[in-house]
């Protein structure tokens, strides 16, 4: 069965080859699991040469036995990929605000409706 995290993976990898003609692709790391490397979409835009924005510098690098990965960025030339690497929640946040929505919404939709009457209970108070 496919979980929650992978379903969500599945719907962001196409987006990841970035934009000038860069490649996502599948890598096994040390653990002998599966994760991804490709072009930052955070800082290959600031990057000069198209071969720079092209290069391979992040990745999706695989937990053991939890169906989840860490984005970690080597070039760490933007603000949103500096830092120790970010877990696959807040990974997807940044790049797909509206598909993070759905994945929280699926992942508890208890949690998630609070999250919204909350929101508009402070909206009515101020
Ligand atoms: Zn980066």
């Amino acid at each position: 069965m496919t979980t929650l995290n992978e379903k969500y993976l599945g719907k962001v990898l196409p987006y990841l080859h970035g934009l000038d003609g860069g490649e996502c692709k599948e890598k096994i790391f040390r653990n002998g699991l599966k994760g991804y490397e490709f072009p930052c979409p955070f800082c290959s835009d600031c990057q000069s040469k198209p071969k720079h924005k092209r290069k391979r510098v992040a990745y999706l690098l695989p937990h053991k036995e939890s169906f989840s990965w860490t984005f970690f960025c080597h070039r760490k030339q933007s603000n949103e990929c500096s830092g120790d690497g970010k877990s696959f929640h807040n990974f997807l946040m940044m790049i797909n605000p509206t598909l993070f929505q759905q994945y929280l919404k699926e992942k508890d939709p208890a949690a998630f409706f609070r999250q919204y009457r909350d929101a508009n209970y402070k909206k009515y108070l101020s």
